[in-house]
């Protein structure tokens, strides 16, 4: 918080461009901060983790939306904007994850500072991206690891960008990141791919999971629309419960970044249809594990939801994952 919340924005900016006219030369140069560390802001922390990875110590990241916090719904606070403002360079997902943070984004890109959408480059190839509707992007992109991977590439761009003396490394760090991503997606691939075909449904409480679906072949039902911002639904609500029923769906899922409620309405419902269906655990959807586990990264948070569904709908993947990390 600000130790002058009345003063608002407009001080905030004056400190800001303060801050912004003594780093902007270094800032091109490539060298920022004065430990000789890029100051690198992100929204998400999937985001701030890619970057971590491919930055290594080049970087100091540090990410604005926290653990099972909501993006769709995410304002920036008067601390965001200074930190924002104080960056060398800015990393956010784009296709309207961070609704609410498009002002803040375009005025500190038309700063001159380097702001970048890392879906950038797939929004530009017109197909991988998917709509809810006309004016409206999917944005979760980090579900499906190839779409990542694609995210992953456009940050080492940036940073080499940034910091063209260290392209190299960038690339290199970049390479090694993309072989282990490659392995993620392959996990993912045939662990879910053993799950029984008919039960191949993932049941959650908000649509985050459909370039997940598409990639590896589930069949994904929401919910709640693709925004956290509707209620669900009493309708939309019996209407799954029959649909888990018919099926025979052995287990739904709730997600860290939204309320449990509507999940739990479901168990109810079917249970009043003679249906057991249980509650397959927590996924990571808009938001990782703690900073430090191995959830908290973005390996670990694919890894965690792969296995956790496949197990619980009845397919086979070891019990601590890929890389036997899992909690
Ligand atoms: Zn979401």
């Amino acid at each position: 918080m600000s130790a002058f919340p009345r003063l608002g924005s407009l001080a905030l900016a004056a400190i800001g461009s303060l801050v912004l006219s003594s780093c902007g030369k270094s800032s091109s140069a490539g060298a920022a901060a004065s430990d000789g560390k890029a100051r690198v802001v992100t929204t998400v922390a999937m985001i701030g983790d890619v970057v971590g990875q491919i930055g290594g110590e080049r970087v100091k990241v540090e990410n604005l939306i926290g653990e099972g916090v909501d993006p769709h719904l995410y304002k920036p606070t008067a601390s965001d904007v200074k930190k924002l403002q104080a960056a060398d360079i800015v990393f956010y997902n784009g296709l309207m994850l961070e609704g609410k943070m498009t002002d803040i984004f375009v005025k500190i890109a038309g700063s001159g500072k380097p702001v970048h959408a890392v879906t950038d480059s797939i929004r530009e190839q017109g197909s991988y991206v998917m709509s809810v509707s006309p004016e409206h992007y999917d944005p979760h992109v980090w579900m499906d690891v190839t779409g990542w991977t694609n995210a992953a590439g456009d940050i080492a761009g940036s940073l080499a960008k940034f910091d063209p003396a260290h392209e190299a490394e960038y690339k290199e760090r970049a390479a090694t990141y993309t072989a282990e991503l490659k392995k993620l997606d392959d996990y993912a691939r045939t662990s879910l791919a053993s799950i029984p075909e008919k039960q191949r449904v993932l049941v959650t409480a908000h649509d985050a999971f459909n370039y997940m679906a598409r990639a590896y072949g589930l069949e994904v039902r929401g919910i709640q629309g693709i925004s956290t911002e509707s209620e669900a639904g009493l309708k939309d609500i019996n209407q799954l419960v029959d649909f888990i029923v018919a099926r025979q769906i052995p287990a739904v899922f709730v997600e860290s970044s939204v309320p449990r409620k509507s999940v739990e309405a479901l168990v109810e419902g079917a249970k009043a249809k003679g249906h057991q269906v249980k509650i397959g655990g927590e996924l990571f959807s808009d938001a990782m594990g703690t900073a430090g586990t191995y959830e908290g990264t973005y390996i670990g948070m694919i890894d965690h939801n792969v296995t956790l569904i496949t197990r619980a709908l009845g397919g086979n993947a070891p019990e601590k994952g890929l890389n036997g990390k899992l909690k």
